[in-house]
């Protein structure tokens, strides 16, 4: 895990030998799922450290404080647990719920759950737009997470409706996003969000583009939204 450790001055973080144990066997238990279910593409010892490891971390630049040590979170669409893992084994004290519509991929994230004994992550097999919904998560989080979801337009409506009023969205997004973003205000202003910021990040050794979008609940989300499965992709507010 040495292009890890490199990569966390650079974030201000430090994890103990513990933590670094931990992320490795996160890293066989991918590679061992991924022969047998379609996790990811990324799968190389040193990307895997960079791509997802570290590229899940740079989320902490832009997380308050107060919710590193003990705020809920959800992680939407979180694929084989990016970015909401790595920043469980980081933060030890995030209550994390991860949310994930394909049923092997969710069997992977319980898997890991045991085997890294993780307390306080709560693994929802199911799509966004029924669970967001649901009277325990509607509103329930600090902060909603998603990499690699949708679009901003539609990933607001798929995430959104999980964050109090008064908590955030972090979008970790890749490459050029000024028309995505210019696309998303006035879905992002109908949800009840406000555009606060965009944190560009520089991982060493990366060249493609990342940025941090963070999004302030300013009012309660309208009931109606999310829409059914499949509307906010397929017609974007
Ligand atoms: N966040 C991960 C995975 C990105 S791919 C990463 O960055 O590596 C997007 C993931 O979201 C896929 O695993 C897909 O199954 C899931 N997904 C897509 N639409 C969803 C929805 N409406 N509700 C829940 N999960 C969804």
């Amino acid at each position: 895990m040495h292009l890890l450790e490199e990569g966390l001055a650079p974030l201000g973080l430090t994890l103990t030998h513990r933590q670094l144990q931990d992320f490795h066997r996160y890293y066989e238990e991918l590679a061992s799922w991924n022969q047998r279910v379609n996790l990811t593409r990324i799968i190389d010892y040193s990307q895997v450290q960079t791509r997802h490891f570290l590229d899940s971390l740079t989320v902490s630049l832009v997380l308050p404080d107060e919710v590193k040590k003990g705020g809920r979170i959800v992680d939407v669409g979180t694929g084989a647990g990016f970015p909401g893992l790595p920043l469980k084994i980081a933060f030890p004290g995030l209550r994390l719920a991860l949310v994930e519509s394909v049923g092997k991929k969710a069997a992977f994230l319980n898997h890991m759950v045991e085997v890294l004994k993780l307390s306080d992550v709560e693994v929802h097999h199911g799509r966004a737009e029924t669970l967001a919904h649901e009277p325990s998560m509607r509103e329930g989080f600090d902060v909603a997470l998603a990499r690699g979801l949708a679009p901003l337009r539609t990933l607001a409506e798929l995430t959104l409706p999980f964050c109090r009023v008064g908590g955030v969205l972090i979008a970790h997004k890749k490459g050029n996003i000024t028309r995505e973003v210019q696309d998303a205000r006035d879905a992002v202003s109908l949800l009840g969000g406000e555009m606060v910021g965009k944190t560009p990040i520089k991982i060493e050794g990366l060249k493609d583009r990342r940025l941090l979008i963070v999004i302030r609940k300013l009012k309660a989300t309208a009931a109606r939204y999310p829409r059914r499965s499949g509307i906010p992709r397929k017609r974007p507010l």
